[in-house]
């Protein structure tokens, strides 16, 4: 009979945990620690599977309760047993544990996989015991020795103490060398004899090899499987690290070895630890005296982590205000007061701007954890951190899951980003999560934006959250003058519409001229955004998506940004077989070389996902722009944040009202904040700056506050549509997607589920839908949507879990139904 059944989270979509026993052959060497928070090998259905201990108890649980994880029908079935504890510690914390449920029951996810989420990749990291002798312990040595005759065991004993006795000759060194019976170090450990602690083997190799595809490659003739590899590295994806080559294009090494041999292809080492980041090398970082502003913001924050109690707090600074000199500064204050800090940015390339000042300025204790490390150096760094080795984490959306304990503090620097929500299961907001890893932890949440969300900004005005300003620039540089370019007027002077509006132009080749920078944002990548026949006036379609094809010239394909489905152009419609085809809208990719025609001198270069793939590519472009090695810089919203460039003195924005078409209520305020952000990269040196935004609405209110730079009136013109039209901050809003190849099931699972969701009407949840969501058809399959709103946040939680219930019942398939809570997006 078991002594104990664990509680076990496993990676399936199912909504509830599973029972194992833990076997004796364990016990033994578990010595009845405990196993919350331990990652787990188990038995489930037919294979073997990591899960993570989330409870355990001395009784066997209600056998006819329990869920089998057997699978089939038996009817009680038998409780199955552990294979293997993985770590020699809890991989989660407690904290860590609590902050996965609440995730599960708020965003209503699988448990199981709301907790892989929160796991380090299943990669083996090396763990080692490493011991040293207490001072109990010498003095139990002493004893030994004193005595004549040593029993068996204590002569044992004696023999490994003196292993790790610094007084001995060697004996440190000796001790690690030789294998230590791990048993016998334990039980020593547990009588209080020799202290342990868990580190983790670095391993040597601490670069990984990167391959691109050589263009100027000499003539080779390509096999299918180099064109699979040509596949892999040119169109999917870019240069790549062999190992994910190998597994992308499903070849084996020496496929790769031969074409790199025959120079197809090119090749570098990069290094794996962000630590060892090229960039850190000539960098100084700048110490500036903090100003009465940012110190006032300070001395507040200071005050709240004296405290020592839970506190969220919203720094709304206006662009170039110096926020990151108080994020600084309040880790600094956290530190002291012996605590660690989680700093979350909204993406990969700002954990390097924002690691490389915190390192800087905190040295080795600094961790960085983003998704787009490889899985092995993911896992160490992880690691690095459950070990206390860090005690600063810097990262993107998941690092609010670093293992760090005793947390004080935890920053959100650009609060507003739609990144921070996770648009997978489990579909969680990183920053809304903050808050409440905050409160579990007693810590200080720290929020930051120029541009904040209606979601905060409302709750810092309700006295939530408490409001921190900065009001002016460091230095009191003033903000960029903003300039409308109204794109009507223009046609009808013009009469025709270039990529790039006459007034963006002159103000380019002034800046050429005076020797200064621009940059030119354009949100559109690829060249046009269709390809639409005038026969019919049809637009070449996804044949998996209800989208337009986007159309790259430089590849000469069209490509569904959605799904990554692509073609050649065809020089017929499709549909109507007309040869009158013509593409419509211009890309970044057409506003590049149109800059290139017009200014052929000039040095341009492009910066979207397009042209740079790697981390490496980012820097260099980035890195050449802020040397003055660049004068205009074409890019999507990758260059409209964060990044701090000199001198810049023109900011051009075409096609600023993209966002405005489209079916989403954050429209507004999605265009609103990105116009802010880019406004805000201008004249943030000594040199004053200018904003051009070319619109075909500029009266809308989005346009004219943000070219005023006024975030309270956008935020109370705003906030009346919301309030109106039952929208957040002022409803709780979710949505629930139903979909499948097959557009009968959809419909026909999407009325069922509209008959269970009719009765919540009278208790207080408003219920659109079921109708065809804005993007009917995705990846093949066909799409319902629900919105759901309701003043009442339980009342909607619980609709919606029973919602899964109910389709859990009637076995709708698993991945048919979407659920949503706080999406970031409604089309
Ligand atoms: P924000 O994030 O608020 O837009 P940053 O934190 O990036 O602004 O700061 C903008 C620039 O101002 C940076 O170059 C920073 O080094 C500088 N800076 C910050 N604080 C001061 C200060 N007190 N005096 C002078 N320069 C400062
Ligand atoms: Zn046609
Ligand atoms: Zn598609």
């Amino acid at each position: 009979m078991p002594a104990r059944y664990c509680e076990v989270a496993l990676p399936v979509p199912l909504r509830s945990t599973f029972t194992y026993a833990v076997p004796e052959s364990l016990e033994g060497k578990l010595n009845g620690q405990p196993l919350i928070g331990r990652r787990v090998v188990v038995p489930f259905r037919r294979r073997a599977m990591i899960g993570v201990v989330l409870a355990e108890s001395a009784k066997p649980p209600d056998i006819t309760r329990a869920v089998s994880a057997g699978g089939g029908a038996a009817a009680a079935p038998a409780i199955r047993e552990i294979a293997e504890v993985m770590d020699p510690v809890a991989a989660l914390p407690p904290k860590l544990i609590e902050l996965g449920e609440w995730i599960s029951r708020y965003y209503v996810a699988p448990v199981g996989e709301t907790f892989r989420a929160m796991l380090p990749p299943d990669v083996e990291v090396r763990h080692d015991r490493e011991y040293s002798l207490t001072e109990a312990g010498s003095a139990y040595l002493d004893a030994l020795a004193q005595k004549l005759t040593l029993a068996d065991e204590e002569r044992e004993e004696a023999e490994l103490l003196r292993r790790f006795d610094p007084r001995e000759a060697e004996g440190e060194s000796r001790g690690r060398r030789k294998r230590v019976d791990e048993a016998a170090a334990e039980a020593l450990v547990r009588r209080g004899y020799l202290a342990a602690r868990n580190v983790l083997r670095h391993r040597q190799a601490r670069t990984q090899k990167i391959l691109a595809w050589n263009p100027a490659a000499p003539a080779v003739k390509l096999d299918a499987r180099a064109e699979e590899v040509r596949e892999a590295l040119t169109s999917a994806s870019g240069p790549l690290p062999l190992h994910v080559l190998i597994a992308k294009a499903g070849v084996s090494r020496s496929v790769v070895e031969r074409l790199e041999n025959a120079g197809a292809l090119s090749s570098w080492d990069e290094p794996l630890t962000p630590g060892e980041d090229p960039w850190d090398t000539d960098f100084t970082p700048p110490s500036n005296v903090l100003n009465a502003e940012q110190n006032a913001a300070l001395a507040e924050i200071w005050r709240w982590l004296v405290a020592g109690k839970f506190a969220a707090g919203l720094l709304h600074g206006v662009t170039g205000s110096g926020k990151t000199e108080v994020y600084l500064g309040a880790i600094e204050a956290t530190l002291s007061r012996g605590k660690s800090a989680i700093v979350l940015v909204p993406e990969i390339a700002l954990t390097l701007w924002v690691g490389r000042l915190v390192r800087a300025r905190f040295g080795e204790h600094v961790a960085v954890l983003h998704s787009g490390l490889h899985d092995t150096e993911r896992a160490r760094e992880w690691w690095r951190v459950r070990h206390g080795e860090a005690r600063i984490v810097v990262g993107t959306r998941s690092a609010i899951f670093a293992p760090l304990e005793n947390v004080g503090l935890i920053i959100v620097d650009e609060e507003q980003e739609s990144s921070y929500k996770q648009e997978e299961t489990p579909r969680y907001n990183g920053r809304d999560t903050a808050v409440y890893r905050a409160r579990l932890e007693g810590a200080v949440a720290l929020l930051g934006s120029a541009t904040p969300s209606l979601e905060t900004y409302h709750n810092a005005l309700a006295g939530k959250y408490q409001l921190l300003q900065l009001t002016s620039r460091v230095e009191n540089r003033p903000l960029a003058a903003v300039r409308i370019v109204d794109l009507r007027e223009e046609f009808r002077r013009q009469h025709r519409a270039t990529p790039v509006s006459e007034s963006l132009r002159a103000a380019i080749a002034l800046r050429l001229e005076e020797k200064t920078q621009a940059m030119v944002l354009i949100n559109r990548r690829g060249y046009s955004w269709s390809l639409m026949c005038r026969g019919c006036g049809a637009l070449v379609q996804c044949e998996n998506c209800s989208i337009a094809l986007t159309y790259h010239k430089s590849r000469q394909r069209l490509e569904c940004h959605y799904c990554g489905y692509s073609i050649r152009p065809p020089k017929q419609c499709p549909k109507c077989n007309s040869e009158y085809m013509y593409y419509v809208g211009d890309g970044a990719e057409r506003v590049e070389e149109y800059l290139r025609e017009q200014f052929p001198a000039a040095r341009i270069a492009r910066l979207d996902r397009d042209t740079v793939r790697t981390k490496r590519e980012y820097q260099q472009v980035l890195g050449a722009f802020a040397k003055g090695e660049i004068d205009i810089l074409v890019g999507t919203q990758m260059v409209a944040k964060g990044h701090d460039f000199q001198r810049v003195t023109l900011v051009g924005v075409v096609a600023a009202d993209l966002a405005l078409g489209r079916p989403d209520f954050r429209a507004a305020e999605k265009t609103f904040q990105l116009l802010t952000q880019v406004a805000g990269r201008a004249g943030r040196g000594e040199l004053s700056g200018e904003v051009l935004v070319e619109t075909y609405y500029p009266e809308h209110y989005a346009i004219q506050y943000a070219a005023q730079q006024d975030y309270a009136s956008f935020y109370e013109k705003e906030a009346q549509f919301r309030r109106l039209l039952h929208y957040p901050p002022f409803m709780a809003l979710a949505s629930v997607l139903v979909r499948d190849r097959k557009v009968e099931n959809a419909i026909r699972w999407s009325r069922a589920l509209a008959a269970y969701f009719a009765p919540f009407e009278e208790r207080g949840v408003k219920i659109l839908g079921p109708a065809a969501a804005p993007l009917a058809r995705l990846r093949r399959d066909y799409r319902f949507q629900f919105v759901l709103k309701s003043p009442h946040r339980a009342i909607l939680g619980k609709a919606l879990a029973g919602a899964l219930d109910f389709c859990a019942a009637n076995q709708f398939p698993e991945t048919a139904v979407i659920v949503d809570v706080d999406p970031a997006t409604l089309s």
